[in-house]
């Protein structure tokens, strides 16, 4: 076998809360684990401001810095943590294969997916300049949206995520404008409908997004456009929350695992079992309903425990980590 092949017992996919904590539980359970970090170190969190429902931190704490510590609460358990990106996988045999940066090899006794899902965006330069200062600019309400408390957000989207953020957001904020690009809703009636009742919630339909606008450091206002008329007006706000859906990075299990139609990998209820054996799913990568990261780690910890047992079960005997093997 090539020298550039490396056997392990565990290989976490993924550096959010979710890979992190299986991590921790894989190392502290003797596994071994080695975990690539992909392309965003961090995840999902590493673009957020204060994470303020995290428990643990009663003063709150910034994602970058959460994400810090847990990276090394696992490397002090000696999980292996690595730069590189998945760019293959075979889960056709007995042994998992993954290739790094479509060069190294790695033979798998288990795999533990936690590559996250990618909130979408606009795209507008200004809305990309704002989220990257954190300066008022969110794909997440339930994180960010105590920040804007009595304050006036936009939010753009019309489907239930949207519906959800936005009576959230209505909750906490003096009002919230929601920019529906169609002359109706994506979301459920019954989603739709509680928007429509709540009062402190505008709904502007036909309308889409021209430019964010700021001050340089933070979000102070949105103008938009009315896609029938070509009006422009401007939203005074102090957030923009983008709830235009999220795309789960599961492209390269497709061939593999079984998908749904959005691409989050299908787990068995009540485990994190996927339909290969061996193959175990956490964090968002599997879950486009809660989508926090105490659950990403919930379930990061039950992949781990997961493993274990389907390693157990197997007793399986070979020396884990070596550089090479034949
Ligand atoms: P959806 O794909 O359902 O909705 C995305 C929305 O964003 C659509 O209204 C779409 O508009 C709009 N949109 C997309 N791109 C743009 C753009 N460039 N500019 C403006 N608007 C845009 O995603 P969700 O995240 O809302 O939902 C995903 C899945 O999760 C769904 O199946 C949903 O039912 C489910 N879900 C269920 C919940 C619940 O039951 N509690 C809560 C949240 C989600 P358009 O309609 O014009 O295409």
């Amino acid at each position: 076998m090539s020298e550039n092949i490396e056997r392990v017992k565990c290989l976490i996919i993924g550096s959010g809360p979710a890979g992190y904590t299986a991590a921790i539980y894989a190392a502290r359970a003797n596994m071994k684990p080695v975990l690539y970090q992909g392309a965003q170190p961090g995840g999902q969190l590493t673009t957020t401001n204060e994470v303020e429902n995290f428990p643990g931190y009663p003063e709150g704490i910034t994602g970058p810095e959460m994400m810090i510590e847990l990276q090394k609460q696992a490397e002090r358990f000696e999980a292996d943590i690595r730069d590189g990106w998945v760019t293959k996988v075979d889960f056709s045999g007995d042994v998992h294969k993954v290739w790094i940066n479509d060069s190294k090899e790695i033979h798998c006794d288990t795999v533990i997916i936690s590559t996250g899902a990618s909130a979408k965006y606009l795209g507008l330069d200004s809305e990309q300049k704002y989220l990257k200062l954190g300066g008022g600019v969110s794909a997440c309400a339930v994180c960010d949206g105590f920040f804007y408390r009595n304050q006036e957000v936009v939010l753009v989207g019309a489907g239930d995520s949207a519906c959800e953020e936005a009576h959230y957001l209505s909750k906490l904020c003096k009002k919230v404008t929601m920019i529906v690009r169609r002359d109706e809703f994506r979301a459920s009636k019954i989603m739709a409908a509680r928007v429509i009742n709540t009062p402190n919630i505008e709904i502007l339909f036909n309308t889409e997004t021209d430019e964010v606008l700021g001050d340089g450091q933070v979000v102070t206002g949105v103008r938009v456009f009315n896609n029938q008329t070509n009006e422009k007006h401007v939203i005074p706000a102090t957030g923009f929350f983008v709830a235009i859906g999220h795309k789960p990075n599961t492209d390269v299990f497709k061939d593999f695992l079984d998908l749904d139609e959005t691409g989050y990998v299908i787990n068995v209820p009540g485990s994190t079992k996927t339909n290969v054996e061996g193959v175990f799913v956490s964090g968002d990568a599997a879950d486009h309903v809660y989508r926090q990261a105490i659950t990403a780690a919930g379930t990061g910890c039950m992949a781990a425990l997961d493993a274990e047992r389907y390693l157990a079960a197997k007793d399986s005997t070979f020396e884990v980590s070596t550089p090479s093997y034949n």
